[in-house]
């Protein structure tokens, strides 16, 4: 049976009374804290009133009993007395507490016994008024202590017994009726006293006990705010800091910084070919990729060096202290080939790549938020020209940056509708030459900013959100221009990403075909592989319902991004663009040739149409009609024109003779 479930007895339980209970260090120090308070005046109670008994008894009692009793007494009281005093205001352990206690409780007794002893031994030696006054000197001093031992309830208890029995005793010995009745009444006061006293004492526990419960919740409360805090910073997945607390340690490392003119460099990291892997082995596998980059990013952490999961497939990093281009660029190559080393997953050995970009404070950057924001840029960079690369924020993009800021701020007061229109360029067929359609080409001319190409402002429409409303105005309008030609030329209109990434988009886009009546076997949708590459079965989804609608579907600019050909066989595609750049001087460079021919065979055995783009000179375009390409598109024959030329040459019989000789 443990300890403290045995049955107590009766001594054991009368023992422990009169110990000072250590059960509890807090309680303890509550107890020591009230009391130290109290001590001081319990031996100033004693001090006076032992020196004024001593004093009226100066005449008639020995030096004895009214010099050196009295004096080593009234020394005692005043030692101990400062000894408190002094003590009152010092910090101690609940150790040094129990100590101070139980010395207290100890002495106790033995300055009650020689008190007493010593009355006694004044009482016989006085006249009425002297014995009197000794009575009163016992009874005033044992309820004083009775007060001021409130908070120590052994001591307060024994004193009470040892003194009063012994006065109770001697006053029925006088035998004189006024003694015996005082006698009686401080034993009954006493005892009055005593159980105030102890009900004072166990609210006291009971009040230390409840807030000690009341500290333990709210630490236990706080401990769980502090969990939360740190479950609500941290990535679920990859278990490191998350975007929250990226921006929160961004702040924090910024304002570091900028005060002690430490530098500090932010490195936004993306995955290439990471979506792909999702795609085709599946979001488990997916997560398990980035379980594993967290983890080999991780090994780069140091104490100036810290990791974080932005979401999705993006990680930030965030350095202090010794940091320069040189040295970034070599972090960047080592974070990089980091990232390269193949893994294993499931069965499969898959590869990702990671592109870095990195601004570095004091160079750049008037706060955290713009210090990202840069390294964002170069990133963007480093994905556009250098895949799996660093780059960092240099003054070339700080132009590019500052330049697409003017232009989102003029695309968002635009009045797009208005100055938004449609160039058209001529899709030949060479089998013909005739002109099979138009791929409608997007012009902006702003009155803020002056005409912008759409290479650049459709990124930035789509990075502003304004995309879905821009497709929308074009749409519109080059289904109505479409209306104005023969009815076997077809209108190939460009899609962006955006645009296929939800069933809505897509929803949208069929019911613009709808309203404007015309024939949707007549519309073309070149899609990117950008959209394909973002999400894979959305894209997927959308191309289907643009099929099922009637329309045709291209896959646009082909061989310049990243695309396998497994996406293209995945795909419901009708046609594939071949990007120009494949097609500039085919004529001499024998790879494009290869690349184009192989293409073209491909196209032809899966019965997808093929068009070549970009075709400029007359020796490309024979090149490409040995190699059997049969819809060509380019300056050769025609930059895109205004919608009013567009519908002449539409109308024109072989528009490829009529451009060469209008040229
Ligand atoms: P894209 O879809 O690849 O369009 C072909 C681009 O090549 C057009 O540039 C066109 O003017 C240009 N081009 C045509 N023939 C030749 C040639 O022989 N040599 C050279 N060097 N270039 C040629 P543009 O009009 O500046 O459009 C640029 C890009 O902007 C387009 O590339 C397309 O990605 C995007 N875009 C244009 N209009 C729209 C639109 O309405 N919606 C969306 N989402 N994107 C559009
Ligand atoms: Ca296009
Ligand atoms: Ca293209």
């Amino acid at each position: 049976m443990p300890e403290h479930d045995r049955p107590k007895s009766w001594l054991w339980r009368a023992l422990n009374f009169l110990r000072v209970p250590n059960d509890n260090p807090a309680l303890t120090l509550a107890q020591f804290e009230a009391f130290s308070k109290q001590v001081p005046l319990l031996y100033f109670i004693l001090f006076v009133n032992t020196v004024s008994v001593a004093w009226t008894h100066r005449n008639v009692a020995s030096d004895t009993l009214v010099l050196y009793i009295p004096g080593a007494l009234c020394s005692i009281f005043l030692i101990r007395g400062l000894g408190w005093l002094r003590k009152r205001h010092r910090q101690v352990t609940p150790a040094e507490a129990y100590a101070g206690l139980t010395a207290t409780n100890r002495l106790a007794a033995p300055i009650a016994i020689v008190c007493v002893g010593w009355s006694l031994a004044l009482l016989p030696t006085g006249n009425a008024y002297q014995q009197a006054h000794v009575a009163f000197y016992m009874a005033i001093t044992v309820i004083g202590i009775i007060f001021c031992l409130m908070h120590l309830r052994s001591a307060a208890f024994m004193v009470t017994v040892l003194v009063n029995v012994p006065f109770f005793v001697a006053m029925l010995m006088t035998g004189e009726e006024t003694f015996v009745a005082t006698g009686l009444n401080i034993l009954l006061v006493s005892f009055a006293l005593i159980v105030v006293l102890l009900t004072h004492y166990r609210d006291f526990r009971q009040l230390g006990h409840s807030r000690q419960e009341l500290q333990e919740r709210n630490a236990a409360i706080q401990a769980l705010s502090d969990e939360n805090l740190r479950l609500a910073n941290l990535d679920s997945l990859t278990q490191i800091p998350n975007r929250r607390s990226f921006f929160h340690n961004l702040e924090k490392a910024f304002s570091g910084a900028a005060a002690t003119g430490e530098r500090l460099a932010v490195g936004v990291i993306d995955l290439d070919g990471f979506k792909p892997i999702n795609d085709m082995y599946g979001h488990a596998a997916g997560d398990k990729v980035l379980v594993e980059i967290g983890a080999r990013l991780g090994r780069f952490e140091s104490e100036s060096l810290k990791v974080h999961r932005l979401g999705g497939d993006e990680f930030a990093l965030i350095i202090i202290g010794d940091v320069d281009e040189t040295n970034i660029m070599s972090l960047g190559v080592s974070i990089c080939d980091a990232i390269a080393e193949p893994m294993k997953i499931s069965n499969a050995t898959v590869q990702v790549t990671g592109s870095l970009g990195v601004a570095i404070y004091p160079d750049v950057g008037s706060n955290g938020q713009d210090l990202y924001e840069r390294a964002d840029y170069a990133l963007y960079t480093a994905k556009r020209y250098q895949r799996a690369g660093t780059v960092i924020f240099n003054h070339k993009q700080a132009q590019e940056l500052s330049r697409q800021k003017v232009v989102e701020e003029a695309l968002l007061a635009a009045n797009l509708s208005r100055e938004l229109s449609l160039a058209y360029q001529p899709i030949i067929d060479l089998s013909t030459g005739r002109c099979a359609g138009f791929e409608a080409l997007a012009r902006w001319n702003s009155p803020q900013i002056g005409s912008v190409s759409p290479a650049e402002f459709i990124p930035i429409a789509e990075h502003a959100g304004r995309i879905a409303l821009i497709t929308r105005i074009l749409l519109d309008k080059a289904l109505a221009e479409a209306k104005h030609w023969p009815l076997d030329v077809y209108l190939s209109f460009n899609l962006s990403p955006h645009d296929l990434a939800t069933q809505d988009g897509t929803m949208r886009i069929i019911a613009a075909v709808g309203v404007s009546g015309i024939d949707p076997r007549r519309i073309n949708f070149e899609i990117t592989e950008t959209a394909i590459m973002h999400d894979f079965a959305q894209a997927k989804a959308s191309a289907q319902m643009l099929r099922h609608l009637g329309t045709s579907v291209s896959l646009d600019d082909f061989g310049t991004g990243f695309s396998s050909l497994s996406h293209v066989h995945r795909l419901p595609l009708s046609k594939i663009k071949v990007d120009g750049s494949f097609v500039r001087n085919i004529h001499t460079e024998e790879p494009s040739r290869k690349i184009v021919k192989s293409v073209l065979a491909l196209c032809a055995d899966m019965g997808i149409e093929a068009v070549v783009e970009g075709v400029e000179t007359a020796e490309e375009l024979e090149v490409l009609r040995t190699l059997g390409a049969r819809w060509v598109q380019g300056f050769y024959f025609t930059r895109p024109m205004p919608s009013l030329e567009a519908r002449e040459l539409a109308a024109a019989g072989n528009a490829a003779h009529h451009l060469r000789q209008a040229g």
